[in-house]
């Protein structure tokens, strides 16, 4: 089969398991958008799926994710936006702020800054989601949920970002459901304050079902789209 074929047929896959998920929980396809996590992928992938309808692609990266974007500028017309889900070094904002849509993984105060100060030096206004540490082990990123509500007031008091809502990566080993219900919560707490604030990105291929019933509203699945990524060396 060749790769486009592939592409499409995995996104088929995809397709149908967010519908019965949506389904399941009472809600619909449409209230979930569907960022598809090309990292270490070619850009060539991402172009065949931007064919296919998908216009929401996440990296986690920034030279790569920089790359990508810079080499597909030509389908920023055509609807192509870019999610950003890594971890952010502050010396890396400026960059980030330069080409994404959508920043999914601010934690910090100064890192919200560092992205604010490079958002308003590019003439550009992020959407931003606050990262959440469900398991506190706040090393693979995010904010414990007890300081999220001050990092949201921050947020909304800085220029070049929005406040779009929350993220969170369910623990290693954890009940995914727990997790996510717990997300679920931090996220109301958002909401209640910033009301704008309505977006919460949770799931990813092993566990976008458990994330649409507690209420997630964009996924970020990789490799049950791309295959599986190929180990990383650095
Ligand atoms: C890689 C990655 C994903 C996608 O994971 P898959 O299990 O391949 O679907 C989602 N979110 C983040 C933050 C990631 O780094």
């Amino acid at each position: 089969m060749n790769r486009e074929d592939e592409l499409a047929e995995a996104l088929a896959d995809v397709e149908s398991r967010l519908r019965a998920a949506a389904r399941a929980a009472g809600r619909t396809r449409d209230e979930l958008t569907l960022v598809a996590i090309s990292k270490t992928w070619p850009a060539q992938d991402i172009v065949a799926l931007h064919a296919l309808g998908v216009t929401d692609f996440g990296e986690n990266r920034d030279e790569e994710a920089r790359d990508k974007a810079a080499a597909l500028m030509g389908l920023r017309g055509a609807g192509l936006r870019w999610h950003f889900v890594g971890s952010v070094q502050s010396s890396k904002a400026r960059s980030v702020a330069s080409y994404a849509d959508v920043v999914h993984s601010l934690d910090r105060l100064s890192l919200l800054r560092a992205l604010s100060a490079g958002a308003v030096r590019a003439g550009r206004t992020l959407d931003v989601l606050l990262q959440v540490s469900l398991d506190g082990d706040q090393r693979r990123g995010g904010a414990v949920a007890t300081d999220v509500p001050a990092l949201a007031a921050a947020t909304e008091r800085v220029p070049g970002l929005r406040l779009a809502g929350v993220m969170a990566v369910a623990p290693l080993g954890a009940d995914p459901s727990k997790a996510f219900a717990d997300l679920a919560v931090t996220a109301a707490r958002v909401r209640a304050d910033h009301p704008a604030a309505s977006w919460i990105s949770a799931g990813m291929s092993g566990d976008l079902e458990q994330a649409v019933a507690a209420g997630a509203t964009h996924v970020r699945v990789g490799s049950a789209l791309f295959g599986h990524r190929p180990p990383i060396l650095r």
